[in-house]
C-alpha cells in the first residue's frame, strides 16, 4: 500500500479553518511508518480534470487566493493518484488537506474546496472506462458533496452509514458491504471525526481498524482489491495519528 502525500500540506498558513489547524497534518502522518508504506508524491490537479466535476467560475474563484488554490489541486492530485495506483493494483491512502466530500460542483463548504475523491473517480472514469464505484463515507458528516456530484452515474453508490452506536455503526457497515456485487473499485471518504473523543464520541481506534479490514475484504471479494481512501475530517489531533494508523493497517 502507498501513501499519497506532499510535505505542501504541512502549511497552515493560508486557512484558519480546522482541516488546517497546525499541526493536524502532521500528526495524520506521525505513526506512517515509511519503511512499510511508501509515499506517492504526484503532480497537483490539472485545470482540465478540475473541469470534470467543478464549474470554470468556481474553480476561478478559488484561484483567487493562490496558495489555497495551489494546495486544493495538490490535494486532488494526490487523490487522483491515489485511485490511479488502486487501479493499477497498489491501494492507497491519500492524506491530504484541504478534504473535499462537501464540495459541490460550483460551491463548498465545511473546510472542503475540490471535491477529491470524485475527481478522482471521473478520473479513472475517463481513462479507465471504469463502469461502477462505491463510496462508503465514514467521516461524523454526510458526505453531501460526493452525493451531488454523483448523482446523475448510475454505476455508482454512495454509503454513509449512520447509527447511534458504535456496535450498530460496525454491523451497518459490514451489512451494507456484504451487499455490494461486482465492482469497478471502492473509494473511502476516510474522515476521523466520528472518533470517540473527537465530534461523533462514536468510534475508538480499534474500530478503525476493523473499518479498514472489513473494506479490504469486501474489495478482494469485490473490486479485485481496488480500493483507495482519501482523508477526510478528523480534529483531536492527540489521537489522529493513531486511528490514521490503525485505519491504514486494516485497509492494507
Ligand atoms: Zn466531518
Amino acid at each position: 500500500m502507498k501513501i499519497a502525500f506532499n510535505r505542501a500540506f504541512f502549511d497552515s498558513s493560508y486557512s484558519d479553518d480546522n482541516a488546517a489547524l497546525p499541526g493536524r497534518m502532521e500528526a495524520a502522518m506521525s505513526l506512517i511508518d515509511p519503511g512499510r508504506w511508501s509515499t506517492l508524491v504526484s503532480a497537483p490537479a490539472t485545470i482540465r480534470q478540475l473541469l470534470r466535476v467543478h464549474d470554470a467560475a468556481y474553480i476561478e474563484s478559488i484561484a483567487a487566493n493562490p496558495r489555497q488554490f495551489e494546495l486544493a489541486r495538490m490535494a486532488a492530485g494526490s487523490s487522483i493518484a491515489a485511485a490511479e495506483s488502486a487501479y493499477a493494483g497498489e491501494p492507497c491512502f491519500a492524506c491530504i488537506r484541504p478534504p473535499g466530500h462537501h464540495a459541490y460542483r460550483d460551491r463548498a463548504w465545511g473546510y472542503c474546496v475540490f471535491n477529491n475523491l470524485v475527481l478522482a473517480l471521473m478520473e479513472l472514469r475517463e481513462t479507465q472506462v471504469i463502469e461502477s464505484a462505491f463510496v462508503i463515507d465514514i467521516d461524523q458528516h454526510t458526505g453531501d458533496g460526493t452525493r451531488s456530484l454523483l448523482a446523475d452515474w448510475s454505476g455508482a453508490t454512495v454509503f454513509n452509514p449512520f447509527a447511534e452506536d458504535a456496535t450498530n455503526y460496525l454491523k451497518l457497515v459490514e451489512s451494507r458491504l456484504a451487499e455490494i456485487e461486482e465492482v469497478s473499485i471502492i473509494a473511502v471518504s476516510a474522515g476521523f471525526d466520528a472518533y470517540e473523543h473527537d465530534i461523533g464520541h462514536k468510534l475508538s481506534r480499534a474500530d478503525f481498524h476493523t473499518i479498514g479490514a472489513m473494506i479490504r475484504s469486501a474489495s478482494m471479494r469485490a473490486s479485485k482489491g481496488r480500493r483507495f481512501a482519501v482523508l477526510e475530517g478528523g480534529y483531536y489531533l492527540p489521537d489522529l495519528g493513531s486511528n490514521v494508523a490503525a485505519f491504514c493497517e486494516g485497509f492494507e
